[in-house]
């Protein structure tokens, strides 16, 4: 059976590793980019997702150039802690928390596929437009090229769209639907050599209702100099009728424009202005996509941003792309046909990003953030600051529940490890479910 996955990011690269750990053997990735190339910056993978990794026999290639996350401590924006709370290891999970390059993961993710499922599995340059189903329940697939501005077809038995937030697959879906949608927010992204800070292995949140800024490092050792990459984001709220100024977005920026705001910013040990300051931030709108009623039509279904892309708040949207990938690829392996194993894994998690979708436009649970800047109680002893502590830690116990990473559920056996098969999902024999 042949499967066709657009896009070769994580959720692509980590879907087709656990279909081929299910026994399926014809599988193809095919991406945008004129060639794949370890791009982007910092990324958490939360324990639940190291654990899929693990079981794909990953985890040390990818822990080898990441940073065990110890603990996530939240800040005012004076410096005051608002939240701190153990994680990974610390926390008491089997596996760690990594802070890590995306670059490094996707390239990990690439290196084992091309041993796995054989060079040249990916083909890059080769972007999909359109799809169509034929009568024979077959999926013919269009692709672009830039390299001689050609286009070609191939018929496959099921085809994946794991092409992130602007995917191809899924305007062809859903082809109303329109761009991302803009959250009313901007963010600037940077990664500073800088000293370590608190224990060198700490994510710090810290701000007001209106500036936010995430820093953690991501080697795992200083350089020479006792340097050590951080990557950080900045972002700015907008509330409505306020005056947004689009004139910097997707495109590098002076550092000065955010250091009117933030300069003389410090969280324990971190200068955030120093920060900022030696950096060239990157300035890009935060958008997110709407919760989908649908994501499989027959043997055409949606992984990672292209089904559900999120608000960056919680370190989710890498962590949920592989359990995506898990979860379809155990569905395949255990069900007769590939419509009704994406059926079943649309059926497994569906609801619960949409849930997740929601409350990171919420802002997740760096709401405590906002939430602390308002009650302003956190430097006050006496039942408020108890009773906002109770209200912090709750906020955290239910954010871990639904990403699914509370120690728990994250310590459990994997409930989406697959097993080889001795033979190929069948491919659906009737056009399904469209
Ligand atoms: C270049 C890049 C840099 C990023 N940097 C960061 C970062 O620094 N921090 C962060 O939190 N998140 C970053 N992200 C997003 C992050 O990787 C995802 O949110 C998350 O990992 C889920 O991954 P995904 O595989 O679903 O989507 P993505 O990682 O976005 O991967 C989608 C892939 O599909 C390809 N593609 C797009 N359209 C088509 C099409 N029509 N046909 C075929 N292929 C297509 C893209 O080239 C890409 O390789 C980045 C994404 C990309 C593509």
């Amino acid at each position: 059976m042949r499967i066709l996955i657009a896009g070769a990011g994580i959720a692509g690269l980590t879907t087709a590793l656990s279909l081929h750990a299910a026994g399926l053997d014809e599988i193809r990735l095919v991406d945008a980019a004129p060639e794949i190339r370890p791009l982007g910056a910092g990324i958490n993978l939360l324990p639940n997702a190291v654990r899929e990794l693990a079981d794909l026999g990953l985890d040390a290639a990818v822990g080898a150039a990441a940073v065990p996350t110890t603990e996530l401590v939240y800040f005012s924006r004076h410096g005051d802690v608002i939240w701190r709370e153990p994680r990974g290891r610390a926390a008491g999970h089997r596996w760690p928390q990594l802070s890590v390059h995306r670059g490094h993961l996707q390239m990990v993710l690439l290196a084992a596929a091309e041993e796995r499922l054989g060079r040249g599995c990916v083909r890059a340059d080769a972007r999909v437009t359109d799809f169509c189903r034929l009568p024979t329940g077959r999926v013919r697939v269009t692709l672009a090229h830039r390299t001689g501005d050609t286009s070609t077809t191939t018929e496959v038995d099921a085809l994946i769209g794991a092409d992130g937030i602007r995917s191809g697959v899924r305007r062809v879906l859903f082809p109303d639907e329109g761009p991302p949608v803009w959250q009313r927010q901007v963010v600037w992204r940077g990664i500073t050599k800088i000293p370590p800070f608190a224990d060198g292995r700490s994510m710090f949140v810290g701000g007001d209702s209106t500036w936010k800024v995430v820093a953690y490092p991501i080697a795992p050792l200083p350089d020479a100099a006792g340097l050590v990459d951080t990557n950080w984001a900045v972002s700015r709220t907008f509330v409505p009728g306020e005056v947004v100024d689009r004139a910097g977005w997707d495109r590098v920026v002076d550092p000065a424009k955010l250091l009117a705001a933030l300069d003389g910013w410090v969280f324990d040990s971190l200068d955030v202005g120093a920060l900022i300051a030696a950096a060239a931030p990157f300035e890009q709108a935060m958008v997110d996509r709407d919760p989908l009623p649908r994501w499989t039509f027959g043997p055409v279904t949606l992984v990672g941003d292209a089904a559900h892309a999120m608000c960056p708040m919680g370190s989710n949207g890498t962590t949920q792309a592989i359990i995506d990938a898990r979860a379809l690829a155990s569905a395949v392996a255990v069900e007769p046909d590939i419509s009704t194993a994406f059926v079943a894994y649309e059926r497994d998690r569906r609801e619960r990003m949409t849930l997740l979708q929601n409350c990171n436009r919420a802002l997740g649970p760096e709401v405590v953030v906002a939430m602390a800047d308002r009650a302003r109680s956190v430097i006050r002893p006496g039942p408020s600051a108890r009773d906002l502590d109770r209200e912090l830690a709750e906020i955290s116990r239910r954010y871990a529940e639904l990403g699914g990473f509370d120690v728990a559920a994250a310590n459990a056996a994997s409930s989406y490890s697959v097993r080889r098969r001795p033979h190929s999902a069948r491919p659906a024999q009737q056009p399904a479910g469209s």
